[in-house]
């Protein structure tokens, strides 16, 4: 008889820790998986699934202007949001059934309710009190907003999904994958949109020429983009409608005078989308002595082991990526260390394929130009800008965008960046090959598949830019 009624306690049933609860409870380890929400966490229930969905949602309207260079004759198609929303929830509803599914067929025991940690393994749920072996905090991430005054007035992310009417007009505040993604599905789905970015290029982190180039397609749509401005105060008048407090910074090179300044934007809903901290309060993790970062994080070791050896952490909470496939990985290789699983290489951070979801997608593989010079010495840049085909009969001005970077001394392609149709679809494939080490020349000699966008990927013969080796 052991001491622990379980070996494994999982907070958090969202996408890493299903993974981990289903792999430990596989190896035959006895296994309980604490949620406090829906199972499946942000990603199926307030994130990628449902996002994703309003995504292909939000691609309709254009589809149909489009139809007619091809011969069609639409009528003026009607939209009906709640239609879409609750289509969307059903799905999502269905996905939480497959989870409990997934967690009861693997042996997993699912507790509901919100958890504390009140030994180094010990987890207290409502009134009940268990012991286990090893604890795995899971418990993901959660919006971060700034304190200004009427913040209360804004929504994030999360009430996206459940709105009752879509509203006329909309600010979204932010210049991360969170904003871009919104703004394209509010502008799609016909909503008068404005993006509020701080900076002056938004999509920190991604390629520069990326950065700028969907700046360009963004506008193109028609989404108004306020950059360098920062909001001061937002209110709410009797009718509902609401102002926000604009400060305009000056650009870089102008009469500060000039050109920085008070001005007032008015609008019907502001959603707010300016990062994501780690959920770590009220977990009780400071009275038994695990160690977080300044944002919240649990400090983890290359084990996702923290600071007391029998309490562990992986997924959005150590906020190493934030992205489902990492804390799936983070997972596999948690259960495989603690469990003896299925062996899994170790998680690269550094060559993590992402999509942003935006109009046109982006998709991206490997470091921007300027972090790959410091890294690889000597590049070579191959650049590619064109209509996409389906366009030559729609009259749209969208532009596709495609980079390879190389290292010079070896050839070997160290990342590629693009934006166009189906990007994430399309650098999925190309992760691999960059992965795998592949080189410009095999690339070159890879045949094309035509007519598609993806074959000016083993296209490219010139250099934009060539440093000097
Ligand atoms: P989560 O999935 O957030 O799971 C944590 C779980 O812990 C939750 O279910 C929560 O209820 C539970 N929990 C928390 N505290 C407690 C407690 N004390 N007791 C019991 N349960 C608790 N990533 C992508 O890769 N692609 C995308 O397209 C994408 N789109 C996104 C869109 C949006 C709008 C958002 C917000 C995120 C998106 N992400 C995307 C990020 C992705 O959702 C997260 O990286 C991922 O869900 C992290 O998984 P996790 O297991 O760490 O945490
Ligand atoms: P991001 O970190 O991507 O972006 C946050 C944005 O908010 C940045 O533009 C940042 O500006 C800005 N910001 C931060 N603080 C403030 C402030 N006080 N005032 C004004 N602006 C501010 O976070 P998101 O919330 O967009 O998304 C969270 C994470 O979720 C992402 O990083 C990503 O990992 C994941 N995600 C992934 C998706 C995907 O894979 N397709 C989709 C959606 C989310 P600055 O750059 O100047 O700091």
């Amino acid at each position: 008889m052991t001491a622990f009624d379980y070996d494994l306690l999982v907070i958090g049933a969202g996408s890493g820790g299903v993974r981990a609860s289903r792999m430990a409870a596989q190896s035959g380890a006895r296994v309980a998986v604490v949620e406090a929400g829906p199972l499946g966490g942000t990603c199926v229930n307030v994130g990628c699934v449902p996002k994703k969905l309003f995504v292909y949602g939000s691609h309709f309207p254009k589809a149909f202007e489009d139809a007619q260079g091809y011969g069609f004759t639409v009528s003026p198609p009607s939209f009906s949001w709640a239609t879409l929303r609750d289509n969307k929830t059903r799905e999502i509803e269905r996905l939480n059934g497959v989870y409990g599914n997934l967690l009861s067929g693997a042996g997993v025991t699912i507790l509901r309710g919100q958890a504390r940690i009140t030994g180094a393994q010990e987890v207290t749920v409502g009134d009940a009190v268990y012991r286990a072996e090893r604890i795995l905090i899971a418990t993901g991430s959660t919006p971060s907003l700034p304190t200004i005054p009427g913040i209360e007035h804004a929504v994030t992310s999360f009430e996206m999904f459940y709105l009752d009417a879509l509203p006329k007009r909309a600010v979204v505040v932010g210049g991360g994958y969170i904003a871009v993604e919104f703004a394209s599905i509010l502008h799609g789905l016909g909503v008068d949109t404005t993006l509020v970015y701080r900076g002056p290029l938004i999509l920190r982190g991604f390629d520069a020429d990326v950065r700028g180039f969907v700046m360009e397609e963004l506008r193109k749509l028609g989404i108004t983009l306020r950059l360098e401005t920062d909001v001061q105060a937002l209110s709410r008048d009797a009718q509902g409608t609401l102002t926000l407090t604009l400060h305009e910074r000056s650009s870089e090179g102008e009469d500060e005078q000039a050109r920085s300044g008070a001005s007032t934007l008015t609008t019907d809903l502001v959603m707010y989308a300016t990062g994501r901290h780690p959920l770590t309060a009220g977990l009780g993790l400071e009275a038994v002595g695990v160690a977080l970062g300044e944002d919240g994080r649990v400090l983890v070791n290359e084990q996702f082991q923290s600071s007391v050896p029998s309490i562990y952490a992986l997924g959005d909470v150590i906020n190493r990526a934030q992205l489902t496939p990492v804390a799936i990985r983070e997972a596999m290789a948690f259960s495989e260390q603690a469990f003896g699983t299925v062996a899994v290489p170790p998680v690269d951070y550094d060559l993590i394929p992402t999509a942003v979801f935006c109009q046109p997608n982006i998709g991206t593989v490997g470091p921007t130009e300027e972090v790959a010079r410091q890294k690889h010495g000597p590049l070579a840049i191959y650049e590619a800008t064109f209509r996409p085909m389906k366009h030559t009969l729609t009259g749209r001005e969208e532009r596709t965008f495609m980079k390879l970077i190389v290292r010079r001394s070896d050839d070997r392609v160290v990342a590629a960046h693009m934006v166009g149709p189906d990007a994430g679809e399309l650098i999925q494939g190309l992760a691999v090959a960059i992965v795998a080490g592949a080189t410009k020349a095999q690339f070159d000699a890879t045949v094309g598949i035509h007519p598609t966008a993806a074959e000016e990927f083993v296209t490219m013969r010139t250099p934009t830019r060539l440093d000097p080796l």
